[in-house]
Formats: structure tokens, sequence, C-alpha cells
């Protein structure tokens, strides 16, 4: 029997100014015990103790949908990214982090989960029909590759990639990726002015600009937390992404 997940409603509120329903929470509930089940099999995540996969998993990919949760969120949505149902995808999601949360907290959106790996993805796709996620679906590719294809390129609203590389690689995997207006959230942990500076001049090849960095702390064991929104303001130059593995191998 998989443990039951704490609720802490009253966490998700002061911090989001959400909580899931209680569908939304059976859900939540669903992913963890599937997750856990195909760990051995899958190599899924080392995170298992339910109150770290609360905060890790749950908690830490919602945090970054704060513009849309949070009514009280201290920057505001350009008005195109506001109500409508987003296309959105996750560029390297892993055991499905952070867009199977996104996926349930944001039942509108079409969420599309990337990952490089095959077996992944093919686990991907069945946990989410095991979940009833319609709005879910997954691509087995790099990042580098759909960027290129006109399926994908300039295809999507909003982009999300944690964990996946340097803030200029995730850049550069996510930017060809959004529409012009579009918006990519970056999860980091650590941030600093001088990693600002840094970023500025691969944002300003790929049409990017920075929109808003938010600071936050986990709720139960008080990490630090960084997410950075990344306006595209301008069209991305077609030698963008470049050939599979030069980002992560060298950073603009
Ligand atoms: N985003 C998840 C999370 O935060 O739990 C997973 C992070 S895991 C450390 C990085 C994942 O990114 C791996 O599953 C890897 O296969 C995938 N990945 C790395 N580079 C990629 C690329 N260029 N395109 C697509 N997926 C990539």
């Amino acid at each position: 029997m998989t443990p039951d997940l704490p609720l802490h409603s009253d966490l998700w509120q002061q911090t989001l100014g959400w909580q899931p329903s209680e569908s939304q929470q059976a859900v939540l509930q669903q992913l963890y015990a599937e997750v856990l089940a195909a760990n051995g099999q899958f190599n899924l995540t080392r995170i298992t103790e339910p109150a770290d996969f609360w905060e890790k998993h749950l908690w830490d990919s919602l945090s970054g949908l704060a513009p849309w949760l949070d009514v009280n969120f201290a920057w505001s949505l350009p008005e195109s990214l506001r109500s409508k149902p987003l296309r959105m995808i996750d560029i390297g999601t892993g055991a499905g982090f952070p867009g199977i949360p996104a996926a349930i907290a944001c039942p509108h959106w079409q969420v599309t989960l990337l990952d490089s790996t095959q077996k992944k993805m093919r686990f991907l796709e069945t946990l989410a029909q095991s979940l009833s996620l319609s709005n879910l679906s997954g691509l087995a590719s790099r990042a580098e590759m759909i960027g290129q294809q006109v399926a994908h390129r300039q295809r999507f609203d909003v982009a999300l990639a944690r964990a996946v590389g340097s803030a200029s690689t995730c850049a550069e995997y996510a930017l060809p990726l959004l529409r012009l207006g579009g918006l990519a959230v970056l999860y980091r942990g650590q941030w600093s002015e001088a990693d600002t500076e840094a970023l500025q001049p691969a944002l300003d090849l790929l049409g990017g600009t920075i929109a808003h960095i938010q600071p936050s702390t986990t709720p139960l064991t008080q990490s630090q937390r960084h997410c950075l929104y990344l306006h595209k303001v301008g069209p991305t130059p077609s030698e963008f992404p470049r050939l599979p593995g030069i980002p992560a191998k060298l950073p603009l």
C-alpha cells in the first residue's frame, strides 16, 4: 500500500493561493502511487517519502505556475497568457515533473511532456491514460530536434524546464518552441544578479527577455528556489536550437 500524501491545504493556500480540489487530490495520490510502483523498473525518482514527494515534486512543480494559480502573485501575466486555454510543453519531463501536476491543476491546458528517453515516455503515456488526463500527450525526442520542426517550433504558449541544464541551455531549448509573446518558466535553485547578467547575452540572441524572477522558500524544508519567467519578445533566429548536444556542451 502506498502511504497517503499529506494534504497541506493550508500550505497550498498560503503559498500559492490555491489548493487541490478533492478530485485533484485523488489524482495526485494516484500519481504518487503509480510513480512509486514503476520506480524500480524505470528508475524515475529518488524522492519517494510522502512529505518529500509533496514538497519536491508536487509543490515545487506548481510553484512555477503561481502567475496563473495565485491571484495575488507579484507579477501580472500579459493578457494573451491569462484566461484562454494554453498550449504548454514540459521540456525534459523525466518522471512527469512539472508537467503532470500542471495538467492536473490546469485541466483546460493542453500539456505536452517531452523527454529524450523513449522508455520514460512510454511509461508516461500509460500513466496519463490511467490517470484519465486527456489534456496530456507525450513526445519522445530531444528539444533540439523538435525546436527545428515546423510542427512544434513556435507552437507553444508556455514552456517549462526543471533540472534539465543551465539556464542558457534551457532558454535555447524553450524559446524556439514558443510563439511570440509566449513564456518560458525556468525552475532554478539559487539565483544571483551575476546569473542574470550571465544569461542576458543568450536571451539577446534567442529573442527573449527576463519578465520576472520569483524567489521562494519551499514550505517544509525551507530551501531556496527561484523561478525565471522569460518572455519571448522577438523571433528566434533559425540557427537555434543548435544541433543535439551543443546547447548543453557549449552554452550560449
Ligand atoms: N524535469 C524533471 C524533474 O524536474 O524531475 C526531470 C529532470 S531529469 C534530471 C532531466 C531529464 O531531462 C531527463 O529525463 C533527460 O532524459 C531529459 N533531457 C535532458 N536533455 C534533454 C533534451 N535535450 N531534450 C529532451 N529531454 C532532455
